[in-house]
């Protein structure tokens, strides 16, 4: 008889990831480089110096190594909150009455209540290590800024968070948990800073946005001695930090010999998808197998469902280096809605590729949607997903009803990349019928499209 499958299952000390995983490695067609916006080269390790610390810098570049150790402090520092349990939606199966098996790798069990801690630690121990003495990042819907500031408190390194103003005062609670980690908080835009002076100036009343607070925490980290900026999505090194999610997913199937036919992530700037598929796509990459990937997107943001792929800024003031990426514009502004650490411009420039060239699938799904997927889950499987997560919720149900259908046994792996503990303002606006549901329309796409640089 075949084994019952646990419903949760965990590894064990030995089975741990010892290595980071470096997708790109194994790419024939990798994603284009980044440029200089000044001399459209491909950017360099000194021109990235002032901003990042040398040893991210060092991984955001390298294409070629496959497997890149996890320092052995790194290692003890996941073992605080690692291993995340691989959970058997048993429960979500019957209530679907579905053939298929799902499988979730839950992120949401450490305090921070996101991946993001898997990148955050690694991140200040390298400035640490390096003999930084101060980081500086920004945050919007505090999942970020809340990782980075338990890293720093774990590391003795002082933090400073420059969080979306509106964010501070509608999230009350994150900002209270930052601070009580340590970290200074200042709402963005401030005057701490030439571009936040800039701001307030033209606009005394400003709300904030991410563009912003990204360019208030470069500044910063440039102008102070031993002090660097962080990232918290996006680039190719969250990319790798993240891989260590796959990487504990595939050995947890693999004792039990199970192999996903559909992976399925929700996408922001593509983090935690990309950490999930890594070690499957390299699989797929190999001929090894005939896994679909699928990436879901907010119909609000839908970067890889209407963006165009082209060279763009990272940021809203134009000051990051270019990126190939799937954008919708670094001047596109999404609707204000509760989709939070989604509501991103652009994608990682690996998964944008791999979108690109027909590996990666993708799809956008509206709030309410999403919502009465997170509620289905959660009523049966009794964790209060991430809006975030949600999205990928919604594309696992709509699978799984698939092989309801056509009686197809299909082995589905999705990722819950947090918990929707401080998001129970956009629970409560589902209930209460006032959420938002508004699609950008061609005309609002082409106001975003007109910021993309011609180079
Ligand atoms: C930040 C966040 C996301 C989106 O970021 P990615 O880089 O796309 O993973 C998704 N889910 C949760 C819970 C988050 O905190």
């Amino acid at each position: 008889m075949k084994e019952k499958i646990p419903t949760r299952i965990y590894l064990t000390e030995e089975e741990m990831p010892k290595f980071w995983y470096n997708l790109r490695a194994d790419m024939k067609d990798k994603p284009e480089p980044m440029l200089h916006p000044g001399t459209l080269k491909p950017v360099t390790a000194d021109d990235l110096a002032p901003v990042f610390c040398k040893s991210v810098i060092d991984q955001e570049l390298d294409e070629t190594t496959r497997l890149v150790p996890i320092p052995e402090a790194i290692q003890d520092f996941y073992r605080a909150y690692r291993p995340s349990p691989l959970i058997r939606a048993y429960y979500l199966e019957k209530a679907l009455g579905t053939p298929a098996e799902i499988y979730y790798k839950f992120e949401g069990t450490n305090t921070s209540g996101s991946h993001k801690l898997n990148s955050a630690g690694p991140q200040a121990y390298f400035a640490k290590e390096a003999g930084l003495t101060s980081l500086t990042t920004e945050t919007g819907a505090g999942q970020w800024g809340t990782a980075m500031a338990m890293a720093c408190a774990f590391y003795d390194l002082k933090l400073i968070v420059y969080m979306v103003k509106v964010s501070s005062e509608q999230k009350p609670y994150r900002k209270a948990l930052i601070e009580t980690y340590g970290a200074h908080l200042i709402p963005s835009p401030s005057n701490t800073t030439e571009s936040g002076k800039k701001i307030l100036a033209s606009d005394p009343n400003t709300g904030g946005s991410l563009g912003c607070a990204i360019s208030e925490a470069i500044e910063t980290a440039v102008k102070t001695d031993k002090c660097r900026y962080v990232l918290g999505s996006v680039l190719n090194h969250v990319l790798l930090h993240q891989s260590v999610i796959g990487l504990e997913a595939k050995t947890a199937l693999d004792r039990y010999g199970i192999k996903p036919d559909i992976i399925i992530g929700c996408a922001g700037g593509g983090s935690n998808l990309g950490g999930l598929l890594s070690p499957f796509m390299g699989d797929k990459l190999a001929g090894k197998s005939n896994t679909r990937f699928i990436a879901v997107e907010p119909a609000s943001c839908p970067s890889f469902t209407r963006g165009r792929f082209a060279y763009d800024f990272g940021d809203t003031a134009k000051t990051t280096p270019l990126i190939k990426m799937k954008t919708l514009g670094n001047g596109f502004i999404p609707s204000a809605n509760h989709a939070g650490g989604l509501r991103y411009h652009g994608m990682n420039s690996t998964l944008s590729k791999l979108h690109n060239d027909g590996f990666l699938e993708a799809r956008a799904e509206t709030q309410t949607d999403v919502f009465d997927a997170a509620i289905r889950f959660m009523k049966v499987e009794g964790i209060l997903p991430a809006p975030e997560s949600s999205h990928a919720i919604k594309a696992a149900i709509d699978e799984a009803l698939v092989c309801k259908k056509t009686g197809e046994k299909k082995v589905i792996l999705f990722g819950l990349s947090g918990t929707g503990f401080f998001d129970m303002t956009a629970f409560a606006s589902y209930s209460d019928k006032t959420m938002n549901d508004y699609i950008p329309t061609d005309a609002d796409l082409e106001r975003g499209f007109a910021t993309i640089p011609s180079i």
